[in-house]
């Protein structure tokens, strides 16, 4: 291997540009040539990509986005677009990709790498954590203290009136970003795709709220829960009319951001690695971090990390918001 690749695709994260600079970095020191792609696999297919130096990454660790920009592409998802990508690869001989996205991007490259002679890396860029095989995904932890931060302020406004908050946070498949956002601000109740929501329930414990005075309150939900923040707001305006509830839905300010410090780690020590698989001949693979180690996990396995948030964590949202 002489020269890689590396592109950024599908939904952004915080810390996409420290794993960047890792694979450019790491793979430089190592004697190769390393190019970026723009906007993921649709700058492949139009071929606008550009050799990286060392200084083409200086000062972008702290740097929320990605340099290389994001998209989504329609071609990719079709034998004759993967083909034209391989095209592109092989006329600018490139001999590895290095893929940084969330598990749709590594599917495109598991079908590409199964067509072609291109061995890909995947690195987890995701801020949803919803990919089986890594405690760690780039982009999660930012994504966690941005909604932190952010019902942390709420809570203050919700205190100062008596207010019920609702607060959607990201996660359309998983609810981490709801159940770590949610723990960590002490949040009354915690809506996640995972387990079934029992509005009955909510409502019953809001009405016994009530007759307590205790009328300050935030759930957060995910977005991706069967009521999500909008639905869960209008059964509450109809069910408990007295009560002062108000809906706010945190969106894209949580893909944005400087990167957390262990957002910035993960990237970088995932980055170093997925160089060294290349170097290795350790193909196809995705580079998650397992219980501090690394933790190689084949393309072909790639999985959604789905319906299993351990009910350890369940047990303590309940304990400490009882
Ligand atoms: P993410 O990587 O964040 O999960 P997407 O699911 O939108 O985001 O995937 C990003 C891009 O990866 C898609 O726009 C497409 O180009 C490519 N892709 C996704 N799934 C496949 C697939 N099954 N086959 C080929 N390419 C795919």
């Amino acid at each position: 291997i002489k020269r890689i690749a590396v592109l950024t695709s599908g939904g952004d994260s915080p810390g996409m540009n420290a794993a960047i600079r890792a694979v450019v970095r790491t793979g430089i020191y190592y004697g190769l040539e390393v190019y970026g792609i723009m906007r993921g696999y649709q700058g492949l297919l139009e071929e606008d990509l550009f050799k990286m130096e060392s200084r083409s990454v200086a000062n972008i660790i702290q740097r929320g986005g990605t340099i290389l920009k994001s998209a989504r592409c329609k071609e990719f998802y079709t034998p004759e677009g993967r083909k034209k990508g391989y095209e592109v690869l092989k006329k600018n001989e490139i001999d590895g990709l290095v893929v940084i996205g969330g598990d749709g991007s590594f599917k495109g490259a598991l079908n590409l790498s199964k067509e072609y002679d291109i061995p890909c890396i995947g690195l987890a860029g995701t801020i949803d954590k919803d990919i089986a095989g890594t405690d760690f995904t780039i982009g999660f932890d930012t994504a966690v203290n941005t909604a932190i931060d952010a019902i942390d302020k709420i809570r203050d406004t919700a205190d100062a009136h008596d207010r019920l908050f609702i607060i959607e946070v990201m996660g359309r498949d998983a609810g981490y970003i709801a159940l770590h956002s949610g723990i960590a601000t002490g949040a009354e109740n915690i809506l996640i795709p995972e387990r079934k929501t029992d509005a009955e329930a909510i409502i019953t414990s809001l009405q016994e709220k009530e007759r307590r005075k205790k009328l300050v309150n935030i759930i957060v939900v995910a977005e991706g829960d069967e009521y999500g923040g909008i639905e869960l707001y209008r059964l509450i305006k109809e069910r408990l009319p007295n009560l002062d509830t108000r809906l706010c839905t945190l969106g894209h300010i949580q893909r944005g951001g400087s990167p957390t410090g262990l957002d910035r780690l993960i990237a970088s020590r995932m980055g170093y690695h997925a160089v060294e698989c290349l170097l290795e001949g350790r193909y196809n693979v995705f580079v998650g971090i397992l219980n501090n180690r690394m933790n190689y996990v084949p393309l072909e396995q790639v999985a959604k990390r789905k319906g299993r948030i351990a009910e350890e964590w369940m047990k303590v949202v309940e304990t400490l918001s009882a």
